[in-house]
């Protein structure tokens, strides 16, 4: 296709504003798929995308469109993931497109995420076409939201469309929008091959599969490319599209985005952000931007039951084929047994994984508290010469008294809210010893800025915000680096044995207050025994916290249930399942439950 009848777009939209909705309604008018082929959003192709209504791997669609002044135009719309765990990712599709939608919720208006996408994507000079959806609603108000576009984000929106992608109003318009607003892209077909490598997934047929856009030159089966930052060398044997459904092209030129297979069996193989260029006369430099993306969050994966340690390890392997981003290497604990440090880009990241593995695989699993990594510093010693040690567990943290300084990461957080809850929001960065940087009013909202440790926000800061703002509060975090922190490692003591999967790294001036919550929630939490059971929390050999839980009389069962013998079999088959989803430490049984509910800070 000629690069003048090329328009390369994504969608950006706060999370349900109805970016998948109205896809689904641009392949509907101009896809390769026939009313029976188009299911319910097509694009959001994972169960667990659905539930949540996130998506997560990056899918492109071709759509073939016939405007109004008669030409047809090849538009490549780039479905983003929408979450701030795969920001990178989400930069190189913005990378690969001249525009985007902006999709905007005509009765929820600017929120947070609409924003921090906004400026991504003004940030890669796309020309920005809003578009006002659910104008349906009862509750919409197009015209507020059209002056909240202007006033919040600076761009002119007297002419966004207006939408509802749900009965199919103003589609049309929306392509038209995209023909005369969206930039041709640019590209010289005969320069040297630059095709940028926007997202790789592993496919049972096809092997892995490489989403590209084609900056200069033109890619062709048969072609023999290099990967110029992985540094490896492939034969292209299939290059295509998706409409969504697959096609075979003869194939991809400059300004068109395409598939590309080259018998490559590992997605780590085929890097984000990578640039393929040919072996002979290939390009000399790489395109910009590229970054190898790091986990920075760790944390254990066992098995409840030691029996599965095989199953797990084999469906990781299987997760991981498709997911290169996520990193694992096997662990053991004198507890837990058997299991895997799982590293992730984000909390998401690390829920989808668990909760994929726990669905997909039927795995039940006990998951230790998140960490962050720690950059500690060690002092010399008269035996040891001074070093640098990146910690992602608490059970690899160095003796106290070789620690000469430690530097956690910090995160730059935006937190956008309506008025009433900012007062609970402002309390919990503070709490979680955040540094507010800035606090801005648009309308009846809050925008405020604060510089978070890290780590204070792994575990539950996403839930505590949405829950204190009934859902309304939107949040998005980069990281800012790493900043010198007063850290221990606090352990919790069941019966007097450390239990491992609760050990966490902790701030000095919060050690004891969470030390005191995780025991008084895990003596809710651990059923009673037959016995007293002490639990503490410690930090070095040094109890700061404690509670007991008292212990169970013996003849409570017998009393219960002395008479009826069938409910007797029955709870003793009930306890005998419930003994699969419990762990042993100091002859005490803990509820798989606990461990993550103990870690919540309430
Ligand atoms: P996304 O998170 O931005 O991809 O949003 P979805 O497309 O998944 O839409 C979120 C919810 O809004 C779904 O329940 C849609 O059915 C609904 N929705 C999308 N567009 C419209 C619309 O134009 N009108 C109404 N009333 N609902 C819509
Ligand atoms: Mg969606």
């Amino acid at each position: 296709t000629e690069l003048s009848h090329i328009r390369n777009f994504s969608i950006i939209a706060h999370i349900d504003h109805g970016k998948s909705t109205l896809a689904d309604r641009l392949i509907q008018v101009c896809g390769g798929l026939t009313d029976r082929e188009m299911s319910e959003q097509v694009l959001d192709n994972m169960d667990i995308e659905k539930e949540r209504g996130i998506t997560i791997k990056a899918q492109t669609v071709r759509l073939n469109y016939t405007a109004k002044n008669g030409e047809t135009y090849e538009l490549n719309l780039m479905d983003t993931p929408g979450h701030v765990d795969f920001a990178y990712e989400v930069s190189r599709s913005l990378a690969a497109c001249e525009g985007a939608l902006l999709v905007v919720d005509a009765a929820q208006g600017v929120e947070a995420q609409t924003l921090a996408n906004v400026y991504q994507s003004i940030e890669h000079d796309h020309e920005i076409v809003p578009v006002i959806n659910k104008i349906d609603l009862p509750a919409a108000e197009p015209e507020m939201v059209r002056k909240e576009i202007e006033d919040i984000i600076g761009i002119d929106a007297s002419e966004a469309v207006l939408t509802s992608a749900k009965s199919g109003i103003g589609i049309e318009d929306v392509l038209e929008a995209l023909v005369a607003k969206i930039p041709p892209p640019t590209g010289d077909r005969d320069a040297p091959l630059k095709a940028m490598l926007v997202d790789s997934w592993y496919d049972p047929y096809l092997g892995v599969v490489i989403l590209v856009r084609v900056m200069d030159g033109v890619l062709k089966k048969g072609l023999n490319v290099k990967f110029m930052q992985g540094g490896t060398e492939h034969l292209i044997d299939r290059v295509g599209a998706f409409t969504p459904k697959r096609v075979d092209l003869p194939e991809i030129g400059p300004g068109e985005i395409g598939f590309i297979t080259a018998q490559i069996k590992e997605v780590e193989q085929a890097r984000v952000g990578d640039t393929i260029t040919t072996v002979k006369g290939g390009a000399t430099a790489p395109l910009k931007g590229y970054k190898e993306v790091q986990p920075v969050v760790f944390c254990g994966l066992f098995p409840v039951d030691a029996a599965d340690f095989e199953k797990l390890r084999e469906s990781i392997g299987k997760l991981r084929l498709n997911d290169a981003s996520f990193s694992y290497e096997m662990e053991s604990s004198a507890a837990l047994g058997f299991g895997f440090r799982a590293g992730f880009l984000g909390l998401l990241h690390l829920e989808i994984i668990q909760e994929r593995l726990n669905r997909e695989y039927d795995l039940d699993l006990i998951t230790t508290a998140p960490s962050v990594v720690y950059r500690v510093h060690l002092a010399h010693t008269k035996n040891e010469d001074a070093a640098v040690v990146d910690i992602h567990n608490p059970a690899d943290w160095p003796d106290v008294n070789r620690i000469d300084m430690i530097e956690e990461p910090w995160i730059k957080a935006t937190i956008y809210t309506p008025d009433e809850y900012l007062g609970s929001i402002l309390k919990l960065c503070q709490d979680r010893r955040g540094i507010q940087t800035d606090l801005t009013y648009v309308g009846g909202r809050a925008q405020v800025t604060y510089e978070l440790p890290l780590n204070e926000v792994v575990f539950d800061f996403y839930d505590r915000l949405k829950s204190i703002s009934r859902g309304y509060a939107s949040f998005d975090y980069e990281q800012i680096g790493l900043r010198e922190g007063d850290l221990v490692k606090m352990n919790i003591m069941v019966n007097g044995e450390p239990v491992d999967a609760l050990s966490l790294i902790v701030h000095r001036n919060v050690a004891e207050e969470r030390g005191r919550g995780m025991c008084e929630r895990l003596k809710d939490l651990i059923p009673r025994h037959l016995f007293k059971i002490p639990i503490q929390a410690a930090i070095g050999g040094k109890i700061i916290a404690r509670e007991t839980i008292a212990a169970l009389r013996k003849d409570v069962t017998a009393k219960c249930y002395g008479g009826d013998i069938s409910r007797k079999k029955k709870l003793l088959e009930k306890q005998k399942k419930g003994k699969a989803r419990m762990r042993e430490y100091g002859n005490v049984s803990i509820p798989q439950e606990a461990f993550i509910a103990a870690l919540r800070m309430g």
